[in-house]
Formats: structure tokens, C-alpha cells, sequence
């Protein structure tokens, strides 16, 4: 019968084609949402699927400030701290199951950015980027000094289909911003409306451990902050800022250059007041899409709500979409296209 139809019309036999071939050809949407990798929990550092599109980037938040970000084999790991303090929320994935890097990128090297990454790079082979100020932590956690690269800002790395730029940032001073004691009153009511009781001495020893795995430098805030912009592929581009410190003269010759970003991960924490220089950083970078992170920590919680900063953020800049992704959810990315596929 279909037979018979199409050979009595050239049109239908047209209309048909044309349909069979639409159905062939999938829009880069649903290639992400059909591509393992976009679904999949499971870190590639950790053993997950790798994009199979070499267009395609992948994104994963691994709690605090630290991410995951995957493309054309490159894995990259954007701050370590996954051994967090005692009480934190379990991000799924822990530093010995992080096998595989390409490098680790670190922010700055204060223990809740870099605590586990002497850990990992020592696991994977990866160099450690960071400020010159991470050095002395490197070296006395074992690391070998050749798989340490120190960045001042300024510098131009080239990995497979993937350039960064470091670029010089600032500690954030939001302390400073306010009346004296105010972030420490804050904190203590925090504690006390989340019913909390203070740490046993097992769990004060822990966390004592855990924050001593950190620089000491008294010039972290000024030299140790490191952002560091990804372009991928062409033209898709990825700032990582883990601390939301006045804006730089560095960051704002950078983005002269480069007048917006895709992509930013931003910091956010001390609830109100955390606001303004996140609106600021959003505002230099001007990016479509914002990661947050920093808001599962404590001071906050353990979770301070997107809401009010991703409100502020979109009444800044109009153009700019926040996402509340959970712990290793992963967010894909055509660099060709700028379509984003969210997983499971
Ligand atoms: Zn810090």
C-alpha cells in the first residue's frame, strides 16, 4: 500500500525522506541528553564516561568551590577540597577515588580550595597550578616540585583544544565591609539556629587536621588568588573564581579582551552580605551561565540558599542564568553551539 502511494506521488515520496532524514539528524540537545556522559553521577576522574562529542564539555560541582571539568580527554579538576571538615555534607566522591586528571587548577591555597590536592596529584600524575604562595604546602605534603606550576597571573597554558589564562583575582573582603564582629555574630547565630552542638574532641581534632592541610602565607589575599579562564574549542569560555574579592586590574584588562563569558563558577557565602561582590564579579565577567559554590560550607549552614543571590544576579545582569545543580549532577555543554543539556 505505502508502495503503491509513493510510487503514484513524487511529492509524498519527498515528504517522506524529508521526515526519515529529520529523524536521523539529532539537534546537539538531544545527542547530550542520549551521550552516557551527560547522565552519568560518576566523575570521569573517578572512572565515568567521557563525552563522546568532541564539541561537547562537561561540568560537574563537587561541593565548596570545587568542580570537575571534562573536554576532548582533557579532565580537569578546578580546587580539592573533598575531605572537608567534620559535619559536611557528603559530596559522593572522595579524594582516592580521583584517579585520572589532566591538571589540577587551584584557586587559592587556603585549606577549603587546595587541602586534598598533594592527595590527588600525587594519584594521578596531574600538575598542581596555583599561586606561588601554595608551594611551601605542596612541598612539605610530598609533592614533587615538578608537578607544581606556580602562576602569578598573566600566564597562557595550552592543553588539547583547551587554552587558560591565569589571571591575577583578590581574597575576598567582606569582613570589612561591615560593622566589626559582625561575620563572627553571624556564624555564631547560624550555629545556634541550627541546633548545633560544639565539636566533640574526636571531631575537633579532625577538623584541626583538615585545616592545617593549607598554606600559611600572609599574602594570599593579594598574590595567592588565581582565577583562571577557559576557552574551549574556538570560542566557549569557562572562568573559575573561587573567591569573591574586589575586582582586579588584571581581571578587568582580561575581560577587555574577552568582553563575556559562557560560563562562570563563582563563589558565595556569609548570606547577605556575600551578595554584593558576587554581583560585582558577575557584572566584570558578564557570563550566560553562573555555577555557585561555596554556600555548602560552614558559616552557612552547611547550605545557604541560591535564591537570593541568583535573584540579585539576574536584576544585575538580566542575561545571566543561575544554576542549583546538586553534588555531581552533570551539566553539558555544546561549545559549538552553546546548547546545555542538564543530567540526572
Ligand atoms: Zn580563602
Amino acid at each position: 500500500m505505502a508502495t503503491r502511494l509513493l510510487a503514484a506521488s513524487p511529492a509524498a515520496l519527498v515528504i517522506a525522506l524529508l521526515a526519515a532524514a529529520s529523524l536521523d539528524a539529532q539537534s546537539p540537545r538531544q545527542a547530550m541528553q542520549q551521550d552516557p556522559a551527560c547522565q552519568a553521577l560518576t566523575p570521569v576522574a573517578a572512572g565515568g564516561a567521557a563525552p563522546k562529542d568532541p564539541d561537547t564539555a562537561v561540568i560537574r560541582w563537587l561541593g565548596h568551590t570545587n568542580y570537575e571539568l571534562v573536554y576532548r580527554g582533557n579532565v580537569f579538576l578546578l580546587d580539592t577540597y573533598y575531605d572537608r571538615v567534620p559535619r559536611s555534607h557528603p559530596i559522593g566522591v572522595a579524594p582516592a577515588d580521583l584517579k585520572k586528571a589532566t591538571a589540577i587548577f587551584v584557586g587559592h591555597p587556603h585549606f577549603d580550595h587546595i587541602s586534598d590536592a598533594p592527595t590527588v596529584a600525587k594519584q594521578t600524575g596531574a600538575q598542581v597550578i596555583a599561586a606561588p604562595s601554595a608551594g611551601d604546602f605542596l612541598a612539605k605534603a610530598g609533592l614533587s616540585a615538578k608537578q607544581f606550576r606556580a602562576v602569578k597571573g598573566g600566564e597562557v597554558l595550552q592543553f588539547p583544544g583547551v587554552t587558560v589564562e591565569a589571571v591575577l583575582g583578590r581574597h575576598n573582603v567582606i569582613a570589612t565591609t561591615l560593622p566589626a564582629g559582625f561575620l563572627e555574630k553571624q556564624n555564631a547565630a547560624v550555629q545556634e539556629a541550627a541546633l548545633q552542638q560544639p565539636y566533640s574532641p574526636e571531631e575537633q581534632k579532625q577538623a584541626d587536621a583538615v585545616r592545617a592541610r593549607s598554606s600559611r602565607d600572609p599574602n594570599i589575599a593579594t598574590t595567592g588568588v588565581i582565577n583562571y579562564l577557559f576557552t574551549l574549542g574556538n570560542n566557549f569560555r569557562v572562568m573559575f573564581a573561587d573567591s569573591p574579592g574586589p575586582v582586579t586590574d588584571g581581571q578587568r584588562a582580561l575581560m577587555a579582551k574577552v568582553p563575556s563569558v559562557d560560563v562562570a563558577m563563582l563563589p558565595y557565602f556569609a548570606f547577605e552580605a556575600g551578595i554584593p561582590p558576587l554581583v560585582e564579579l558577575v557584572k566584570a565577567f558578564k557570563p550566560s551561565t553562573v555555577f555557585l559554590g561555596h554556600h555548602d560550607g560552614a558559616g552557612t549552614m552547611q547550605w545557604a540558599s541560591n535564591y537570593p543571590p541568583a535573584y540579585a544576579i539576574r536584576a544585575a545582569s538580566p542575561q545571566t542564568r543561575t544554576l542549583d545543580v546538586l553534588y555531581r549532577t552533570p551539566v553539558c555543554f555544546n561549545t559549538a553551539t552553546k546548547d546545555m543539556v542538564i543530567g540526572w
